[in-house]
């Protein structure tokens, strides 16, 4: 019996978590994708590539020349673009689309949490008076806090950013984090303020827990609006499932 052809798109947990799943499963060949911004991935032991699409056609283009008929779109809740290039890319070309998509974090007892839904309003919502800010919010979008000069900043990401605020001290960390190594980074950089994206899921809740732990307020970003996909499901584990209907 032939295999599966699969396209993973990538660069998450869940998509990780997925593509092991999958390796050495002969009744799926899957192609897993990144979009090529962190200078050293993780990648499972699948075929791999990396780098855009070219769009909408591009991503077309690529199903048909692969024979691909099957789509995990496995990406992060905040690329908006992939996700909406992927819906489209699966209904020109009759390709059948999966979402992975971990729900977003709740407020719970403790919590002080201001929801915004940009980075320019975060930037706003930390107010005129200075604070220590910690940013958790990767390394793309820290030039909206050039706006609010008057803070200092600790900025954590996976790779060091091209570009940040004035007064801002930049650190590399990849998760999963540890609750205790997030009780010491509020501590050992007396931070006031915290903001970051609801990305969901455990590798990052740590700091959630961390923030309610020691009272520091919490500026969550909210999730950009992703296109309606009709097959949804929250885990890897589920994915495959899914992915067995084709099997
Ligand atoms: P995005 O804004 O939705 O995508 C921008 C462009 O990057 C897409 O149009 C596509 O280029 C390319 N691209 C994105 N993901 C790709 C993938 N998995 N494989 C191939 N091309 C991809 O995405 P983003 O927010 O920049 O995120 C980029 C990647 O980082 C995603 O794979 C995502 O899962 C991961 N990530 C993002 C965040 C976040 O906060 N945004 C956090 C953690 C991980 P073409 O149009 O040329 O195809």
């Amino acid at each position: 019996m032939s295999s599966v052809n699969v396209l993973i798109l990538g660069g998450t947990t869940e998509a990780m978590q997925l593509a092991r799943l999958l390796e050495g499963d002969a009744r799926f060949q899957a192609v897993y994708s990144v979009a090529g911004r962190t200078s050293n991935p993780r990648l499972p032991n699948l075929i791999c590539r990396s780098g855009g699409f070219g769009g909408v056609e591009g991503l077309r283009d690529w199903l048909a020349a692969n024979q691909c008929r099957i789509i995990v779109d496995a990406t992060h809740p905040f690329a908006g673009q992939i996700s909406h290039n992927a819906a489209r890319a699966a209904k020109l070309s009759g390709a059948s689309l999966l979402a992975v998509s971990r729900p977003p974090w709740r407020a719970v007892a403790g919590d002080c949490w201001q929801s915004v839904t940009s980075m320019a309003e975060a930037a706003r919502a930390l107010g005129d008076a200075p604070k220590r800010v910690l940013l958790t919010i990767g390394k793309l979008e820290l030039a909206a806090f050039c706006r609010a000069p008057q803070h200092y900043y600790v900025s954590r990401s996976v790779d060091l950013p091209e570009q940040h605020p004035p007064h801002c001290e930049c650190i590399t960390q990849r998760g999963p984090f540890r609750l205790e190594d997030e009780l010491a980074l509020l501590d050992d950089y007396s931070i006031e303020v915290m903001v970051t994206k609801n990305s969901g899921g455990s590798a990052a809740q740590p700091k959630l827990e961390a923030a309610r732990r020691r009272r520091v307020p919490v500026v969550m970003v909210e999730r950009p609006p992703l296109p309606g996909v009709a097959e949804q499901v929250q885990d890897a584990e589920q994915a495959l499932r899914w992915l067995e209907r084709y099997a």
